[in-house]
């Protein structure tokens, strides 16, 4: 009874473990929010930093890639295929389910996994993360 009498106290003087986010305090409309937050006129909260060896969106680099869809061959969610049309590597990120098989295998380094959870889209067909938005990334 004693250490609970404790715990509870220690709990009434800690700061909540979660961390409000995108704002700290709730929006009536989160895309409105985001809007403000683009036009410089809000500010986001900033969310919680990714673990070393984060799997987040896919990053393809269209210039390495030497074409041998082994890729493709290893993911299990089907969310490669091979776009004839513009001879590149098409990803579905709605169907990914970020293992990282598609990486390991790349005999070139020509896939990579960023940091970037934010994964939610109107677009289904949204792929990959492009590499200029990895750098905005990185800062
Ligand atoms: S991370 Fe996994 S599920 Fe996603 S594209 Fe690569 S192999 Fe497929
Ligand atoms: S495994 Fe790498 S090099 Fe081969 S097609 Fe996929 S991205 Fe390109």
């Amino acid at each position: 009874m004693l250490s609970l009498a404790k715990q509870l106290i220690k709990q009434l003087f800690k700061k909540p473990e979660t961390n409000p986010f995108p704002s700290k305090r709730v929006p009536k409309s989160v895309i409105k929010f985001m809007k403000k937050v683009k036009k410089g006129e809000a500010k986001i909260n900033e969310p919680v930093k990714t673990p070393p060896r984060f799997r987040g969106r896919l990053i393809y680099y269209e210039d390495k890639c030497i074409r041998c869809k082994q890729c493709i061959r290893v993911c299990p969610a089907n969310a490669l295929e091979f776009d004839e049309k513009n001879n590149v590597i098409k990803h579905y990120v709605s169907r990914c389910t970020f293992c990282g098989q598609c990486v390991d295998i790349c005999p070139v380094k020509a896939l990579e996994q960023s940091n970037e959870f934010l994964l939610a889209d109107y677009n289904k067909n949204a792929g990959f993360l492009e590499p200029k938005e990895k750098e905005v990334e990185k800062g």
